[in-house]
């Protein structure tokens, strides 16, 4: 079996081209564009890269878009500030706080500060709660919304599947874990400490891989027809090794020697092309996606808060 690729970078496309129709069409009939704004403190050059595409995006589909960077040295009180203040602000329907914030913050307390109806990553504890126990109403975290949107475009019948996430991390696997079980899928979560991994992951009909382990999902790790997305983006430069993995991928031997680097997704990508149906590519899958559900959830947020739906 060759797989089918998922094409985040598409389908992202597609849905951003929707989002900037419906924010003209909010802005004509009701007067008012979806406003969102990120929180960064310090400037950790990763996060830095994530919130410069966040903001870009934003204002491309023609939303306020707002960047609060406070200073490296900036307290714990000061950020809590900062959110009061946006969740006071008329204009703003989604926030959001770049995460990871400094070691000494109380994580916890500062996400617990989002208002719930401006909560766009839905990382307040309470949205995590309302994503475990609501039919609906809820927010879920961006990743995960992506996630579940390029196993909708599969076509596949989620009910009755046995779907494995690989990873329990707040951000990536418990949500996509909760929103699959949403869907009436069986749900199996695995971790490190989970043993004889394959054989639990080869019984996925759906196999979500965030780990953060490069190439760790082999072929014996894949059911064969399963649909497989790979969330780990693992940045490399080694060329070697990159050239052997992907020995019949000239195209991205040819992104890797131009940039000299590359990324490995944590699925062994020609393997998982010969056993899955379909996969997400990494680069290009899951993390176009994550952008695209982080402007849905502001224009859903923005929708409630402001039009009362
Ligand atoms: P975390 O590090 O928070 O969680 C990793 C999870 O993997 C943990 O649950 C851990 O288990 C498990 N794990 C680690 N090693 C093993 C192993 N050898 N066997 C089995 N399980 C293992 O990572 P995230 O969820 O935040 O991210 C995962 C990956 O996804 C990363 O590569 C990250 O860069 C990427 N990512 C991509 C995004 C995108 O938009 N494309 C967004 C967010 C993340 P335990 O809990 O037992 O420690």
């Amino acid at each position: 079996m060759t797989a089918q690729i998922l094409d985040g970078t598409r389908i992202s496309g597609e849905i951003r081209e929707k989002i900037g129709e419906e924010v003209a069409a909010l802005k004509a009939e009701h007067g008012f564009v979806p406003g969102l704004t990120v929180i960064q403190v310090g400037e950790v050059p990763e996060s830095s890269a994530y919130v410069k595409m966040k903001e870009k995006a934003a204002n491309k589909a023609g939303f306020l878009s707002r960047k609060i960077n406070l200073p490296v040295d900036a307290s714990e009180a000061e950020l809590l500030d900062e959110i009061h203040r946006q969740n006071e602000h008329p204009d703003i329907d989604g926030i959001l706080v770049q995460l990871p914030v400094p070691d000494e913050f109380d994580e916890n307390k500062i996400l617990s500060a989002v208002a719930i109806e401006k909560d766009v990553d839905g990382f307040n504890p309470y949205s995590v709660g309302m994503l475990s126990a609501s039919k609906d109403r809820f927010i879920a975290p961006a990743t995960p919304v992506g996630i579940m949107e390029l196993i909708r475009r599969t076509g596949i019948d989620m009910k009755g599947k046995e779907a494995v996430v690989l990873g329990r991390s707040n951000i990536v696997g418990k949500p996509t874990a909760a929103l699959l079980l949403k869907e009436h899928a069986t749900v199996t979560i695995c971790h490190s400490r989970t043993k004889d991994l394959p054989s639990v992951t080869s019984r996925a009909d759906i196999l979500v891989v965030a780990v953060g382990r490069e190439l760790m999902v082999t072929s014996e790790y894949i059911k064969e027809g399963a649909v497989v997305i790979d969330v780990g983006v693992n940045y490399t430069e080694d060329e070697k090794k990159f050239k052997e993995v992907y020995l019949d991928f000239p195209d991205f031997i040819e992104k890797l020697e131009k940039k000299g680097y590359g990324y490995f997704g944590d699925v062994h990508y020609p393997q998982a092309l010969k056993k899955a149906s379909w996969i997400t590519p990494v680069p290009g899958g899951v993390g176009p996606m994550t952008i695209a559900s982080l402007l849905m959830n502001t224009v859903t947020l923005a929708r409630r808060r402001r039009l009362g739906e």
